[in-house]
This record gives structure tokens, sequence and C-alpha cells, in this order.
């Protein structure tokens, strides 16, 4: 991003995250995300005690989603927003980012990958449900955004989610995008493995448009301006949790507490700025909501 693309939009009000940060952020996307929290002391025989002292933590993210949670081709690391948020949480539980093992979790996969034990949390475009919490703990949130619609540039007749009755919609499966454009708006689903699998279909026109977060396609179509555009106005509120094990309330505390720390220590704004902000602008966060 430009310089003075930057201090221009150091002029738009974020309210307490913008005054904090004074903006100071956005001088460099190299400015590390996170401080780590060496000294960070937790309950006796809690799962973050003993994660500090392993030293390690598993975290699923997403690999295909730009901006959000994207691994590079040849790239060791993922990067993007959710990832910048789980190495916020991950530094205040005491462990550096080098020492976080990413692992993929496609959206049928989550729930699962948490209750088997293969990761310690998810951070992944999650989105807040009651049915998903009962069988995970999501805490948070820590990111708002709602659902839209990716077509191809060439493409006049939809316009929002009226305009899909009949039409093929892809999104992933285990998704919040899929169930509702497939109930409440007569779509013809069409189920992928992740969004990425979407947007190739929807290349080769082999479906109509892509459903899912706009924080999610305004990155896909950054990438392909040429061919790829979002359409309408979001017709969802999906907030964006942390998942961890059902019932763990010491977790969600602590994950909570990290959340809001980060709005005050200018480390989540930093993170938008390195990552979303360049497709959806600068947003502010949504209160975290208390545990139980
Ligand atoms: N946020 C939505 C969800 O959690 C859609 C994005 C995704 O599939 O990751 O289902």
């Amino acid at each position: 991003m430009a310089v003075s693309m930057r201090s221009a939009l150091c002029g738009v009000a974020l309210g307490a995250v913008l005054a904090v940060s004074g903006c100071g952020y956005l001088g460099g996307d190299d400015t590390p995300a996170v401080k780590v929290d060496g000294e960070a002391t937790h309950p006796a025989g809690s799962t973050m005690a003993g994660l500090k002292k392993a030293g390690t933590i598993r975290i699923g993210v997403k690999f295909d989603q730009p901006n959000v949670g994207y691994l590079k081709k040849g790239a060791d690391e993922p990067e993007g927003f959710d990832v910048e948020i789980a190495k916020i949480i991950a530094a205040k539980m005491g462990i550096p980012p080098e020492k976080i093992t990413w692992v993929e979790a496609e959206s049928k996969d989550r729930e699962s990958l948490i209750r088997d034990r293969k990761v310690d949390l998810v951070v992944a475009s999650y989105s807040i449900t009651d049915e998903r919490r009962k069988l995970v703990g999501m805490a948070g949130p820590y990111y708002e955004t709602g659902q839209q619609l990716l077509v191809r540039t060439d493409n006049t007749d939809i316009k929002g989610p009226e305009d899909l009755s009949g039409k093929r919609v892809c999104a992933a499966t285990g998704s919040t995008s899929l169930v509702k454009v497939e109930k409440e708006y007569g779509a013809l689903p069409s189920p992928a493995g992740n969004y990425k699998q979407c947007v190739d279909r929807l290349g080769s026109g082999t479906v109509d448009a892509v459903t899912t977060d706009g924080a999610i396609l305004l990155g896909f179509a950054a990438d392909d301006p040429e061919k790829l555009k979002v359409v309408g106005e979001p017709f969802t509120v999906e907030r964006y949790g942390v998942g961890y094990g059902h019932g763990n309330t010491e977790m969600c505390r602590f994950i909570s507490t990290a959340i809001r720390r980060s709005h005050n220590d200018g480390s989540w704004i930093r993170a938008l700025s390195k990552t979303l902000w360049r497709t959806t602008g600068p947003t502010p966060p949504p209160d975290v909501e208390p545990c139980e």
C-alpha cells in the first residue's frame, strides 16, 4: 500500500483502536505483529499452562483464502488476518510464532480437528453459531464480516442473493454459506472442499457464483480483477470465533482476554493493516462476548 494511501486511511475513524495505535502501525508491513509474553502465567493444570510448558501449539487455519489464511506456493508458513490473530493469541500464552505448527483446517474438518485433538485451536474464518457451540468452544468474536457473492465480471444477471434461484452456486462443505443459499434462496448447491476449488469452478463456467464471507471473496477478486467481481451487499452477519475444546472455560477466558488486549495494545489493528485492510478497508473490531 502506498504511503500516501496509508496516511489517507489514517483519517478514517476507527474509534478507540485507531486512537490507541495512533496510526503508527501503518508505517511498515514488516513491523512484528506480536510481542511474546515470556512471563505469561496460567492457572495450574490448565491447557494454557500445559501448552506454555511444552513451548508449542497446533493451530488450524485456512490455506486457500487470500488475506485470511493463505499458504503461498513454496512458502513454509501461511499468512493472513487469521494467522496474525493466531500468532497474537499464542504470543500472549507465551509461545513464539515460530513454535506454532500450522494445520490446514478446511470448513468441514474444523469441529473434528478440535474434537479429535489434532489441533489445540482453530482460527479459520470460523463463524460463531449455536450449532457449532454444541460441539466445540468458540471464543470471540475477533472479526465481523458478512456473506456475499463472487461472479465472473461478464455476469450481469446475479446482483444479490434473490437472483440465485436455480443458479449453480459453490461454497465449502461444512460452511454456513452453503446452507444459507440452498435453504433460503433456492440455489443449486455445488459443494467443494475449499473456496479455491469454488473459484476454479467459477472460472471454468461449471458454476454461476461462489458464495461465502465478503472478506474472503474480496481477496479472490483482488487476485483476478479482470475475471472476478464481488456483487451485492452482505446478506448475513458472520462473527469469527476461535475454536477450542468444548467446555474449556479457562481457555475461553484466556482467548477473550487476549483478543481484548490486542484491541488496546495496537496488535489487532496492525494485524488488519497487514492483511485484510488491503481489500476490505478499515473495519472496527467487534466486542468480545463474555465466556458463559
Ligand atoms: N464463515 C463461514 C463459516 O464459518 C464461511 C467461511 C468458511 O467456510 O470458512 O462457515
